[in-house]
């Protein structure tokens, strides 16, 4: 990129237009709103339960009922998606909770779609949360150790998506990471006649320190091994625009990079490499750290949120998937 012709000092003088608020506000590159927010809500069976995420403030396991409470909340605050994941009561090596026509996910939806129907509802494809070894396929082991399958996973993976779809969701987000997996379920979705539904793909999902209070939250952490076999590699960022490229050729609307905050230089070159709608997900440990040290006194917990969220957006992010996605837009409104 070669720079435009600019003014002269002292001609020309940067500070002119930051005199005050309102010409910084006209001329503001970068925009925060509410309509690119998204929700993250963790929804496990039971009544009137709200189990605090300790690592995570303001962020719990929640009953259907609960579920509903918070989300119509979020609705009236502004956020008008939310993306769901399930926490079965039972897990078995096959993820039979991920798609049960009355999975948790499943029902949610159901309740979400009657009870609320403008509000998007996206759901997380995924096995981890399903599976006994906490893994997001299938897993065999032989005398060499454990292997997480490819292909097996992925008819899982599309039975686990159309589910969801049957059951209402307006858009699957699938977040396993074994290849081919958005091919199967475009495949399975439009044999269904669900050709409609988009699909929002963790397409550059790394392996990451990052996501440690999510597996609290979640009951997902994998009992043995990692999950590096499938999860992208932090050093990699030629591989994410592979990663990225395959996703739409096998069917993706919108793809996201995830951690978003460690990786701007990834959303960066998604967006301008592909200038497809792209998400970023601002994962647990992104929100745990400004809540910690804002509890502290040691940062405006506030500023530093939306700046943090402004420089997602900068970085090419349409779409914000925040846990701090409710106080944001409380604080848009506000106007700061
Ligand atoms: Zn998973």
């Amino acid at each position: 990129m070669s720079l435009q012709p600019v003014g002269q000092f002292p001609s020309y003088r940067l500070r002119r237009l930051r005199q005050s608020v309102v010409v910084r506000r006209m001329v503001r590159e970068t925009q925060l709103s509410a309509n690119s927010l998204v929700l993250p809500l963790f929804v496990r069976g039971g009544r009137k339960l709200r189990r605090a995420i300790e690592a995570m403030p303001g962020v719990f396991q929640l009953s259907p009922d609960e579920m509903l409470t918070e989300a119509t909340r979020a609705f009236e605050a502004g956020v008008s998606a939310i993306l769901l994941f399930g926490i079965p009561d039972r897990k078995d090596t096959k993820a039979s909770g991920a798609y049960a026509p009355k999975g948790v996910v499943q029902e949610a939806v159901r309740l979400l779609k009657k009870e609320l129907p403008d509000m998007l509802v996206i759901t997380d494809v995924c096995l981890c949360e399903y599976m006994e070894h906490g893994h997001c396929g299938i897993v065999h082991r032989d005398k060499k150790g454990a292997n997480i399958l490819n292909d097996p996973t992925l008819k899982l993976l599309a039975r686990t998506a159309a589910s969801h779809v049957e059951a209402g969701a307006d858009m699957v987000a699938p977040s396993d990471m074994m290849d081919g997996r958005v091919r199967s379920i475009r495949q399975e979705l439009d044999r269904l006649g669900f050709d409609q539904t988009p699909i929002m793909s963790y397409a550059a999902k790394f392996a990451s320190a990052y996501y440690g209070p999510f597996r609290e939250a979640a009951e997902s952490a994998p009992r043995f091994g990692d999950r590096r076999s499938y999860q992208m590699d932090a050093g990699n960022a030629r591989e994410a625009l592979r990663e990225v490229a395959l996703d739409i050729q096998e069917g993706a609307d919108i793809v996201m990079v995830k951690p978003a905050l460690a990786y701007l230089d990834i959303l960066y070159r998604v967006k301008t490499e592909f200038g497809y709608p792209t998400a970023a997900y601002a994962v647990s440990a992104e929100y745990s750290m400004i809540k910690a040290a804002g509890e502290k006194g040691w940062i405006d917990e506030r500023a530093v949120m939306l700046e943090t969220l402004l420089a997602m957006r900068r970085a090419g992010a349409d779409i914000l998937i925040t846990y701090a996605a409710v106080e944001v837009a409380k604080w848009l409104v506000d106007g700061r």
